[in-house]
């Protein structure tokens, strides 16, 4: 029982990295590949039995939606990780992946062609993202620390990393909840890899999150409070576009909380 369970979970694991890599085109293509393809036509120009070609045609079948259903979730996965930024208020709820895909969608939003790697368990320093912009490579290192500082032990940890994968210290980034000792930071300085500590993460998300835009001309809106209570108003000259947002406490809240 266990050894299904565990190769199901491997076949699914196969089936959601190769979705998550490709376009919803190929994987139309992939379900029709699996279902027609080896479920039907094949077995009928082989002249299968009726039982094998049944068994086929099922098969075909399952594997075609397990496909099809992997890609649909991984879409859904992406665009709630596209509104964490604007989501989140308090940094310290995320937890350590969650906290990778903000930081993630933070260089997306600042330009940057962004791959999730995901390799947690090389001995030192993992590379948790990859940047590509204009050819220019970096690779960035999270941690999700509240209160320990991030030592010097961790960013020479990362500079072996660089070294290995043949990138100079300038190609790292370093980002973490918490902040950097002194020593790190000396070391980080020698090596080239560039820090963002609790200060400058929060800066750059305030600066990354999408402004509101006003519903009559599209320029930024300004938060604001009258005797009625919460707004946004255009700052656009002659404009009188606004949105009330008391009938929506949440969102007041989000644009009230500066993250810390
Ligand atoms: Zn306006």
């Amino acid at each position: 029982m266990a050894s299904v369970s565990k190769s199901d979970d491997l076949f699914e694991r196969a089936v959601l990295g190769v979705v998550s890599r490709v376009s919803g085109r190929t994987v139309a293509g992939l379900t029709l590949l699996l279902y027609p393809g080896v479920g039907l036509i094949l077995p009928l120009a082989l002249h299968w039995s009726v039982t094998a070609l049944v068994a086929a045609n099922v098969l075909g079948a399952v594997y075609a939606a397990v496909v099809s259903m992997g890609w649909l979730f991984i879409q859904v996965v992406a665009r709630d990780r596209r509104h964490l930024i604007e989501w989140t208020t308090n940094l310290r709820l995320l937890s350590a992946e969650e906290f990778e895909w903000l930081v993630g969608e933070l260089f997306r939003r600042e330009g940057w062609k962004v791959e999730e790697t995901g390799r947690q368990e090389s001995p030192d320093g993992n590379i948790d993202l990859d940047l590509v912009r204009a050819g220019e490579r970096k690779v960035v290192q999270c941690k999700r620390w509240g209160s320990w500082l991030v030592g010097v032990d961790e960013v020479r940890g990362f500079a072996g990393t660089l070294l290995r994968e043949g990138l100079p210290g300038s190609a790292g980034i370093f980002v973490t909840l918490s902040d950097f000792t002194k020593p790190a930071r000396s070391e980080a300085r020698a090596t080239g890899i560039a820090l963002v500590d609790n200060r400058d993460l929060n800066d750059r998300i305030e600066k990354a999150r999408r402004a509101e835009p006003c519903p009559v001309c599209q320029a930024a809106m300004v938060f604001d409070r009258s005797a009625r209570g919460w707004w946004l108003r255009c700052i656009a000259p002659g404009c009188s576009g606004k949105r009330d947002l008391s009938g929506d406490p949440g969102r007041a809240v989000e644009f009230l909380t500066r993250p810390r």
